[in-house]
């Protein structure tokens, strides 16, 4: 209860009282994606049903930019299964996301590992925010992913800083790790110079086929002390409640955000994985008092692909 005390106080200290921010995202290219992180349902790796497709073209994607501007929005996020986008790849990006910015959108991109040469090209076409997640503490990152190292993960977050874009970067509670792992994730978010403008986190959505579908379920208050302790430390940042939401339910929602969450994904799908419907979310807002305000951004379970 000191904790939620704490993580309340510097969350009046820093924020308009019941400012929820509401964020979508679309995912441009779905599947087949190389890596092997452990809870998702896009690695070509794992048997979880999701089809590989190819990138959407500009007119798919504007179209679906300007519905999302239509229903409110002001940023628009794109999510892609890469390991690490190819020259050409960014290129095709680039031109989404001038498209997309010229909607009198922001924009914010998905993308998996940048090289600095690939920001700065992003950076140019427009792009506004790159979500790309440190997923968990370095210590239990290889129990989660093999196919690439956490340095690796730090290097993009320098390149797209580097690059003048804004970060956006959380991780996963509830792949089997310990309390001091999700603190050393936190740690690790905290003490990034500086601290990303967005933080999602995400509870794990276990994903049949995929090697972390048995993973025992958090505690829902363990997920509440990590988004309290989010709060404490990034006391600026956007604090999201992503993946996961449909299983915590509306009361342990109304602690997350009482914990300084400000941000929720919105809408009835996140890149692959099901989310409250928008119905339920509208009610579950209103309910608590709380103000939604849209804005498309990123993120689904971790990555950044
Ligand atoms: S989380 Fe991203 S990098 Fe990892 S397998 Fe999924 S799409 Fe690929």
């Amino acid at each position: 209860m000191e904790l939620l005390w704490r993580a309340q106080a510097t969350h009046r200290a820093h924020w308009p009282q019941g400012d929820i921010e509401l964020a979508t995202l679309l995912s441009v290219k779905t599947g087949g994606c190389p890596e092997n992180c452990g809870y998702c349902p896009q690695s070509a790796e794992f048997d979880t049903g999701v089809k590989a497709e190819k990138l959407m073209n500009v007119q798919e994607v504007t179209q679906a930019a300007q519905a999302a501007k239509d229903a409110g929005a002001t940023r628009f996020c794109m999510g892609a299964a890469w390991r690490a986008p190819k020259d050409r790849d960014i290129e095709k990006m680039s031109e989404l996301i001038t498209a997309v910015k010229d909607l009198g959108l922001q924009t914010c991109a998905t993308l998996g590992m940048l090289q600095s040469h690939q920001a700065l090209a992003l950076k140019d076409a427009g792009l506004d925010y790159y979500n790309h997640n440190l997923d968990t503490a370095p210590e239990y990152y290889s129990d989660v992913v093999s196919s690439r190292q956490y340095q690796d993960r730090l290097d993009t977050l320098r390149h797209v800083r580097d690059a003048g874009i804004n970060v956006c970067c959380g991780g996963i509670v509830g792949m089997g790790e310990a309390p001091v792992h999700r603190a050393g994730l936190i740690a690790q978010l905290a003490n990034l110079s500086p601290y990303p403008e967005s933080v999602p986190i995400n509870s794990l959505v276990r994903v049949p086929g995929t090697p972390l579908a048995d993973s025992e379920p958090v505690d829902p208050l363990d997920f509440v002390r990590v988004i309290a302790v989010a709060r404490i430390t990034m006391p600026k940042a956007r604090v999201r409640l992503s993946a996961g939401r449909q299983q915590l339910g509306d009361a342990v929602q109304a602690l997350c955000f009482l914990a300084g969450a400000n941000s929720i994904f919105y809408g009835d799908k996140l890149l692959v994985t099901g989310n409250p419907d928008v119905e339920a979310d509208t009610q579950l807002l209103a309910k608590l008092g709380l103000k939604g305000t849209p804005n498309q951004t990123t993120t689904e379970t971790a990555c950044g692909a």
